[in-house]
């Protein structure tokens, strides 16, 4: 497909793990995703659907010549550090990057008189908030520098709207799975994600799983989230395209399906998922986790029309499966 002004769009993170799923689900309608990312964490090899711009977003003038050089009509902005311990470790890091970053690119993308932004927030942003289904109306108090720093962003979104920027915030609960054909699934090193590591553990890949916790006030003493597949949160951000490019206006979306899994409830449905035994061991909480995040995603759905067809847990662990067997992109 030909590259022209209207079809072409940035991705920041585009060969991260949900920004190449989003590339793909972009490439599929017909736009052109332009992966700008510096490879710290992504992988060449997962920009499949599109040009890569190698760039840095601490970099204003990386910026600027992929402005330059693809003149895209909007910018999907995946691209962040996402470790919450490392966060707590260093949350310098998190302010610098992902909050310097973030202005660097919103100040380019307004400089390009490029006014349609969709940005990955999360529901880190939201902290511990017992027993509350969180909405985009609830009170946001992170707990960590990563939820903080993607407060951050959304705050200086809206400070940019006057400027004639219009985003679309969406409010990630846990992204899990793989695209189903295996084109691209998740690839992080090091991997500190629940759903990876319990199929890892199974497949004898690394050592047996540790539960972080097994005290939190919740019905087994694990932690719940809310799992989204990862390819139900791709076709969300088309829908957030097309809802901008429609002159909607900024909104912002939580994306999940209302249904909380505990740690344990995951390792039992991967058990049954794969036939085999999760070695695990039960060990201290991580430091910044919360107990239990749960979203209403009722705004996506009827707003947005956005359905997630494949975010149940059985399907999100296949998918995650097929992916690790097959090992590569
Ligand atoms: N978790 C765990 N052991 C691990 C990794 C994660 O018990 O090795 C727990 C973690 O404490 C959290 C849940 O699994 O309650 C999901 O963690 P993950 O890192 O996948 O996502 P997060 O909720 O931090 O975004």
């Amino acid at each position: 497909m030909s590259e022209s002004k209207n079809n072409t769009v940035l991705v920041t993170g585009g060969a991260g793990y949900i920004g190449a799923h989003a590339c793909k689900a972009l490439q599929q309608v017909g736009y052109v995703p332009v992966t700008f990312d510096n490879l710290s964490t992504g992988h060449a090899e997962a920009v499949k659907f599109g040009p890569l711009f190698k760039g840095d977003l601490t970099d204003r003038s990386s910026i600027d010549a992929a402005f330059q050089e693809h003149r895209p009509h909007a910018v999907l902005h995946f691209a962040a550090l996402s470790q919450v311990g490392e966060s707590v470790t260093d949350p310098g890091r998190y302010w610098r990057e992902n909050v310097g970053g973030a202005l660097n690119l919103i100040e380019a993308t307004v400089a390009a008189g490029v006014m349609n932004f969709v940005f990955s927030s999360t529901c880190a942003t939201y902290g511990d908030q017992d027993g509350v289904v969180l909405t985009e109306d609830t009170d946001q108090r992170p707990m960590n520098a990563y939820g903080g720093s993607k407060l951050a962003i959304e705050q200086m979104l809206a400070d940019f709207v006057p400027k004639g920027l219009e985003a679309v915030i969406f409010r990630y609960f846990n992204v899990a799975g793989a695209d189903p054909d295996a084109d691209v699934g998740e690839d992080h090193d090091p991997e500190t994600h629940l759903i990876p590591l319990v199929i890892d553990a199974i497949a004898g890949r690394r050592g047996p799983l540790t539960i972080f916790g097994t005290d939190y006030d919740t019905p087994d003493g694990t932690c719940i989230r809310d799992y989204v597949h990862v390819s139900d949160l791709a076709d969300a951000h088309v829908k957030g395209l097309e809802w901008l490019t429609a002159g909607k206006g900024s909104r912002t979306f939580c994306l999940g399906t209302g249904t909380g899994f505990s740690v344990r409830e995951v390792i039992d449905a991967a058990k049954a998922v794969t036939n085999a035994e999760v070695p695990h061991s039960e060990g201290a909480r991580r430091a910044g986790d919360a107990a239990r995040l749960v979203c209403g995603s009722e705004r996506a759905k009827t707003e947005l029309g956005w359905t997630p067809t494949r975010s149940d847990m059985v399907t999100m662990l296949r998918d995650a499966h097929r992916w690790h067997e097959k090992g590569s992109f």
